[in-house]
């Protein structure tokens, strides 16, 4: 169980990790602007606020303060929500974690 780090919608999660329905794995700085898969740098959002977010940010160029902002903001409210990394997703990364044997 996760909330939208944007708009606060519960989304559920999978006993296997997966996100269900409208659930998405949020890039807290894109991909597209260097971002990682770090647990660090993602977070859950559902899939809605994702796209919005993704069309938005991608097209800013890496230095532009919106970018920045954003990435901030939600840095922020990460830390402020989540006390640590989700477990359920860490084996997304990493291929050798079970985490449910
Ligand atoms: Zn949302």
């Amino acid at each position: 169980m996760g909330k939208c780090i944007h708009c606060r919608r519960k989304i559920t999660l999978g006993k296997d990790g997966a996100t269900e329905g409208s659930a998405t794995l949020e890039h807290i700085v894109p991909r597209t602007h260097g971002g990682t898969n770090d647990l660090d740098n993602l977070s859950i959002a559902c899939s809605r606020c994702n796209h919005q977010k993704g069309r938005k940010l991608d097209v800013l160029h890496a230095s532009d303060a919106r970018l920045q902002d954003v990435i901030t903001r939600l840095k922020q409210r990460k830390e402020d929500r989540y006390r640590s990394p989700v477990p359920q997703l860490a084996y997304l990364f990493d291929s050798t974690a079970s985490f449910y044997d």
